[in-house]
């Protein structure tokens, strides 16, 4: 497979926020969000064996916990992706795949916890989720929006509606966005919305979502990669 980066760190934008994840970052993306702050996946990496990667990731996680496969878009290596998962699964991990939901999600195999993060019209990729891929959201699963404007917030609030989120899926979570240049301090000023007009749009209109918030950016340099 080819891989970007293998390392350990909090996870940070879903509801698994805040717990010791091993993340395995792969190569390649077919879109190209407007705020991205992975565009250093586009290209490069390593090839690594299946055997590889699942050894490093023993290493910086010997006794299990969560593993997330993120990218750029992992599922544009699927049928290793896929393999990589099982694999992982089987030695007992807590398998979280992030991906846009562009790509096929029936492949995914059931126990691994999907983070589908559904592009809003701002990202200048909306409409590429999948609607096929509705009906393999399970109730374990994450649907997450990238908020970078009112107009996707109107997005995000029809489309958890009209699909049924609130049932379908373990959370539906708005995210506000973050300016992709972002470097310094560490707070809400590099945020494209302010995430208490966020909290306030979801108030008033009493939306059953989450607002999350990107963590390892409150934590770390926000330009920092591999955290
Ligand atoms: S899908 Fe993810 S990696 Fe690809 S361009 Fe959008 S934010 Fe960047």
């Amino acid at each position: 497979m080819q891989i970007i980066e293998i390392y350990k760190s909090l996870q940070g934008e879903s509801s698994y926020a805040g717990l010791p994840c091993a993340f395995v970052r792969l190569a390649g993306c077919n879109l190209r969000c407007t705020w991205c702050d992975s565009e250093y996946t586009f290209k490069g990496g390593q090839r690594m064996t299946l055997e590889d990667i699942e050894r490093e990731v023993h290493r910086l996680s010997p006794d299990g916990g969560l593993v997330e496969i993120t990218g750029g878009e992992p599922l544009l290596q699927e049928r290793e992706a896929i393999l990589l998962m099982d694999r992982l699964l089987g030695r007992g991990y807590n398998v979280l795949l992030e991906t846009s939901g562009e790509r096929p999600l029936d492949n995914v195999p059931p126990a691994v916890v999907k983070i589908v993060d559904v592009k809003c019209p701002d990202s200048g990729e909306g409409d590429t989720f999948r609607i096929d891929n509705l009906p393999w959201l399970t109730p374990h699963d994450e649907v997450k929006f990238v908020v970078a404007s009112r107009r996707d917030y109107e997005f995000a609030r029809a489309f958890i509606g009209e699909h049924g989120l609130g049932s379908r899926v373990a959370s539906a979570i708005l995210s506000p966005a973050f300016r992709k240049d972002a470097t310094g301090s560490r707070d809400v000023s590099h945020c494209l919305v302010d995430p208490q007009a966020l909290a306030e749009w979801m108030l008033a209109d009493g939306l059953n979502a989450r607002l999350g918030l990107q963590i390892h950016k409150f934590i770390w340099e926000p330009s920092l990669k591999g955290v």
